[in-house]
């Protein structure tokens, strides 16, 4: 439960900065009557069951980003709790900044880049003991094949947009930031999931809106995220024969 509020406070914190908005938890004051905000609209989920979802001063519905944010940080952040696949400290930094990307990319069709930077910051920050400890210990000749593969992986990412053109520059710069810090393994398994995904949804709205001509990939990132998280261990042995 903790976590979960945890979660929620983080996915409002964190949302607030992916729209640019420097106050401390959602927004201050109200987007329409422009009321300050008292104590209770600021405690997330909670606040917005409270008010019913609506402006306690002038009653406008309030936008459903928020609620959206606080409850799936808040259960992302359980689900990798009770399935430790990897690296926990690895995921929780993806998935807090990897929410709020998919809902900003759903309404604007855009990647912040000072959002990939600051993800690729936390993961630089807190994965930068394990790197030294990789690089000092003995298998070097692995550790260069992995960076080795990685970079050639970016490289086809690139190659992969300018040829294909199906694809945001911001998707191929969020999909690099992912490669270089999660297991191979696993960011193959996010890749085409992704578009597993992505393909079947596509399928799904162009059978009731035929005019479609883009759709957001962060948020088909995100929930492929989630489904590597859950069948890791199964993705493993099924296609990398359980070697790696
Ligand atoms: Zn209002």
């Amino acid at each position: 439960m903790l976590l979960f509020i945890t979660g929620a406070f983080i996915g409002s914190f964190m949302l607030c900065l992916t729209y640019e908005e420097w106050s401390l938890l959602r927004k201050s004051q109200c987007e329409s009557c422009h009321h300050q905000l008292n104590i209770i609209d600021l405690i997330p989920v909670l606040s917005f069951f409270i008010r019913r979802g609506r402006c306690h001063y002038c009653g406008v519905k309030l936008s459903s980003k928020y609620i959206i944010s606080e409850i799936s940080t808040g259960c992302a952040l359980m689900l990798i709790y009770f399935n430790p696949a990897l690296d926990n400290t690895l995921l929780y930094t993806i998935t807090i900044i990897l929410i709020p990307l998919a809902i900003y990319d759903t309404e604007r069709m855009k990647i912040p880049n000072f959002m990939l930077l600051i993800l690729m910051l936390i993961l630089l920050i807190t994965n930068i003991h394990d790197y030294y400890n990789e690089m000092i210990s003995f298998n070097l000749t692995i550790n260069m094949m992995t960076i080795l593969y990685k970079l050639l992986m970016i490289i086809l990412l690139h190659l992969f947009f300018f040829l294909t053109n199906s694809i945001g520059y911001g998707d191929i710069k969020l999909f690099s930031i992912l490669l270089i810090f999660l297991p191979i393994p696993f960011f193959i398994a996010l890749f085409f999931i992704t578009y597993l995904i992505g393909g079947l949804a596509c399928i799904v709205f162009l059978s009731y809106k035929s005019n479609l001509k883009r759709i957001p990939l962060v948020p088909f990132i995100t929930a492929a995220f989630f489904v590597v998280i859950l069948l890791y261990d199964a993705i493993k042995k099924l296609y990398f024969g359980g070697f790696v």
